[in-house]
């Protein structure tokens, strides 16, 4: 099957790298000239809403994905016929917030607390109701920590509506959570579904540094029960992910992600079948594959510098992913995974990680 994926960025350099086993080959398109899943086959360059790159994408492809929420559901809906999972429905609620969360009110998934503002009034009125700090977001094109800021007084109101653009906002109340976890989890053309054991999540500044397997967690249940009504809601076919905040005992859903998702990269080492290759199985018609982990399984993500691999891979239990991608701050340039056979081996293993990725990020 060729697949043509909107998106060269890493997450589709991983779907490739774990396609090519399958039989599969792939047509990228992507803004950037240097995307860096390129290399893993052939490019088109150009803008995501470039409706003749869109059709020469479908025409010369079996069947199209996508690595990201932020392309044009109106492009792609403007061309005929395309065979694209996950579902359009699915890309198209993500891609505003509003529209997320009452899917979520629509499924009965709990979810934190929002109000849209498109004002200062509205502003005023979410603080109102839901007392300092809130979390102001734009509705669409935020990731990473993009696109949000945590409003604490009157002074820091004005700015963040300047800064986030004064409309098409929502704010949500502020949860001091104790955890953040999520779902990974992915359903097939005929309605199979399979979850993987949920990933306890840190974040820094919005971005992801760190996720972990957590195979016997007790909000697993839940959680999967939960990820299952939006599966099911959707029709939805590949992988998803679901985050939410455990805050005194209850799950409340952030967001979702129609795609591979950043807290599942533990599963290419650290599960029997890895996000991308269930994802490629469940949009080729394929039976997915197991989802179990293979142990205790960790990840660290390589932010603003990639580190040396061989100094780390010298741990026993280590493998590293670089994504080839120039440096920048804040950017994501790789991410480095730890196995081991129990918890206790795997906490002794990532002390040792920990300690040279922090002597990385002195020196560098
Ligand atoms: P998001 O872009 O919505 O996934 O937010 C990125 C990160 O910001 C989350 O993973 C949390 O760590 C934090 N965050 C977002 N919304 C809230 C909230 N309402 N309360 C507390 N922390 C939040």
């Amino acid at each position: 099957m060729r697949l043509g994926i909107l998106g060269g960025g890493q997450l589709a350099r991983m779907l490739a790298l774990a396609g090519y086993p399958l039989g599969f080959r792939f047509l990228f398109l992507d803004p950037a000239p240097d995307a860096c899943a390129f290399p893993l086959g052939e490019a088109l360059h150009g803008a995501y809403d470039d409706l003749d790159l869109l059709a020469q994408l479908a025409n010369e492809s079996d069947k199209l994905t996508f690595e990201f929420e932020n392309i044009s559901a109106a492009a792609l809906r403007s061309l005929s016929g395309i065979a694209l999972d996950p579902p359009l429905e699915a890309l198209s609620i993500k891609k505003d917030r509003n529209s997320e969360k009452r899917l979520f009110q629509e499924l009965e998934i709990p979810t934190t607390p929002f109000r849209t503002v498109d004002s200062p009034e509205d502003l005023a009125e979410a603080v109102r109701a839901f007392g300092r700090p809130v979390v102001l977001k734009t509705r669409s094109q935020g990731y990473d920590g993009k696109g949000q800021r945590i409003v604490r007084d009157a002074d820091g109101d004005t700015r963040a509506l300047r800064e986030l653009g004064g409309s098409r906002l929502i704010a949500e109340r502020f949860i001091p959570f104790e955890r953040e976890i999520s779902v990974i989890a992915v359903r097939g053309s005929d309605g199979t579904r399979a979850f993987y054991p949920i990933s306890e999540n840190t974040h820094e500044n919005g971005i992801l540094v760190s996720a972990e397997s957590r195979p016997d967690d007790r909000t697993t249940e839940r959680a999967c029960e939960l990820t299952g009504r939006l599966l099911d809601r959707l029709q939805y076919v590949g992988t998803l992910a679901l985050e939410f905040f455990e805050h005194e005992g209850e799950l409340l859903a952030n967001e979702f992600a129609p795609r591979v998702h950043n807290s599942g990269h533990w599963t290419i080492e650290g599960a029997e079948t890895s996000q991308f290759e269930n994802h490629l199985r469940a949009i080729a018609g394929m039976p997915l594959g197991s989802t179990a982990a293979l142990g205790a399984v960790a990840m660290r993500n390589c932010i603003g510098t990639m580190p040396a691999p061989a100094p780390l891979l010298s741990i026993e239990g280590v493998h590293a992913h670089d994504y080839g991608k120039a440096p920048r701050p804040g950017r994501k340039l790789g991410h480095i995974t730890v196995r081991a056979e129990s918890r206790a081996e795997l906490a002794a293993r990532l002390a040792k990680l920990d300690a040279r990725l922090a002597s990385v990020r002195f020196s560098g």
